[in-house]
């Protein structure tokens, strides 16, 4: 049980994650969680960083969907600013917002990364759904108050899964 929560590779930011190390990896998508992954949830406009990122990435011709558990105007707004597609009302750690991702871009699920800066949301939901992923520091360090209660069991997870593998810290690329 303990292994769901663990994520396949970690890395420092989603900005780190280039065409030619998801390439190495036969990654031909990319889906991301939204708050703390690509913004800070407290500051919906997306850095230059993300921006250039995104185009490189598009350039390269992979997609990238965000898959997110918010609803609403909030998300849409975000996701047409950054033209990007996403899935709203994900409801993760369920695995339905992965694989609708999945089913509308034709690309099967192995072939997917799923990136996010939760383990209890992210990591897990993307584990119990065969994708592959990226766990990455939030951008900022204080979180929605919905967030903070993950965060507490965050920290007991890791400690755990820190003691079965003293090597899990953040590097600056997926090798
Ligand atoms: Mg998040």
């Amino acid at each position: 049980m303990l292994d769901k929560f663990k994520p396949t590779w970690m890395v420092e930011t989603i900005y780190h994650i280039t065409p030619e190390q998801l390439a190495k990896h036969n990654v031909k998508a990319v889906l991301t969680d939204l708050d703390n992954t690509l913004i800070a949830w407290n500051n919906p406009q997306g850095t230059k960083e993300l921006i250039d990122w995104i185009a490189l990435m598009e350039k390269n011709g992979i997609p990238v969907v965000i898959i997110s558990n918010n609803s609403g105007d909030r998300i849409q707004k975000i996701a047409d600013n950054l033209h990007l597609p996403y899935v709203p009302r994900s409801m993760k750690p369920s695995r339905r917002g992965f694989v609708r991702a999945s089913k509308e871009l034709q690309i099967p699920l192995e072939q997917c990364v799923m990136v996010g800066d939760q383990l209890i949301t992210d990591i897990f939901g993307a584990n119990r759904t065969g994708v592959r992923n990226v766990w990455v520091l939030p951008i900022i360090n204080s979180d929605a108050w919905n967030t903070r209660i993950n965060r507490f069991f965050e920290r007991k997870l890791l400690k755990r899964l820190l003691k079965n593998d003293p090597g899990m810290i953040w590097r600056k690329s997926l090798d």
